[in-house]
């Protein structure tokens, strides 16, 4: 072991090395690609179960780096260590509630939802920066609907309480993301000044294959109810699926069994074509 203490040791630092040089080299692109703006929203359509319609969408980044795209769980957490989500944030922001005012002006009338990272949601500007994008947009507030994960929001709970009561008085929608895969306190709950659950896409795909999942799914609807909030669930892939959440009383559903994320310009072309008949 001693001798290839030496050996080991080497090999350790080289690998560090090398991750660490990746880091570095990904950071720098990502900043680029901020101050560049080589990002894209994606949108992906969301459907209300009541009338079928499509009523809103969610706003997906992607980051386009030497001609492919990058996801954002490839790049969120570098962009949240480094600060940057900051700047990224408010484009995204700005992107968006422009998207909302130009899909009004063609007709099309969507809640968009864009989602924030726990960095972004403590940022003491959020407001200031909300309030901006939608005066340069003139898109109505109410269109715009912010998801902020469960386990952000009960991470200093009275502060966060303290936040969404502010971002509400904007007019804005919060809808709590990835609900039921985080420790909700129900006390607190009842106290969030808040619109919706968002029912992780894990509990939806076991629909129909683990009756704990469905047993979830269906106690999150049922307090939502009782709250007097709203339901989307993401990640609804088949018919079952969403047969299953419509009998279950969910309101609203977005996935791949409707659409993937798309472009703006293909969204509205996808929209155009669900809305024909
Ligand atoms: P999320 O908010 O939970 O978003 C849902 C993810 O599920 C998206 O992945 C979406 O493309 C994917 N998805 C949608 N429908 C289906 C389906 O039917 N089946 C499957 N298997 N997947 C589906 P995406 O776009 O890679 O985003 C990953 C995460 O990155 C998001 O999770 C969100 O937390 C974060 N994110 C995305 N855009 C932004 C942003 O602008 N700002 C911040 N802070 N985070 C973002
Ligand atoms: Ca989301
Ligand atoms: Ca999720
Ligand atoms: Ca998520």
């Amino acid at each position: 072991a001693k001798q290839m203490g030496a050996n080991q040791f080497r090999y350790y630092t080289e690998d560090m090395n090398a991750s660490a040089l990746r880091r570095i080299d990904m950071e720098s692109r990502l900043r680029r690609a901020v101050e560049n703006r080589d990002m894209q929203l994606f949108y992906q359509p969301v459907i209300s179960l009541e009338t079928n319609r499509v009523v809103g969408a969610e706003a997906l980044l992607r980051w386009h780096d030497n001609e492919k795209w990058i996801g954002p769980d490839d790049f969120i957490p570098l962009a949240e260590e480094t600060g940057l989500i900051i700047p990224l944030g408010k484009w995204v922001l700005e992107e968006a509630t422009r998207q909302v005012r130009t899909w009004l002006d063609d007709g099309i009338d969507l809640r968009v939802a864009i989602n924030l990272s726990a960095r972004q949601f403590r940022d003491p500007q959020l407001g200031e920066h909300i309030v901006h994008a939608l005066d340069r947009s003139g898109a109505p507030a109410d269109r715009l609907r912010l998801e902020i994960t469960e386990s952000v929001v009960m991470d200093s709970a009275e502060e966060a309480a303290r936040i969404l009561g502010k971002l509400q008085s904007l007019g804005l929608e919060i809808s709590i993301d990835d609900f039921g895969t985080g420790y909700s306190s129900l006390a607190y709950l009842r106290r969030f000044p808040i619109d919706q659950f968002k029912i992780d896409r894990s509990f939806i795909q076991e629909l129909g294959r683990h009756n704990e999942s469905e047993a979830i799914v269906i106690a999150i609807i049922r307090l939502a109810r009782s709250l007097g909030l709203g339901t989307v669930a993401e990640g609804v892939e088949t018919e079952s699926q969403r047969d299953y959440l419509s009998r279950a009383g969910c309101d609203l559903v977005q996935g791949f069994f409707y659409s993937k994320p798309l472009p703006a310009e293909d969204f509205a072309r996808w929209f155009a074509d669900y809305s024909k008949d």
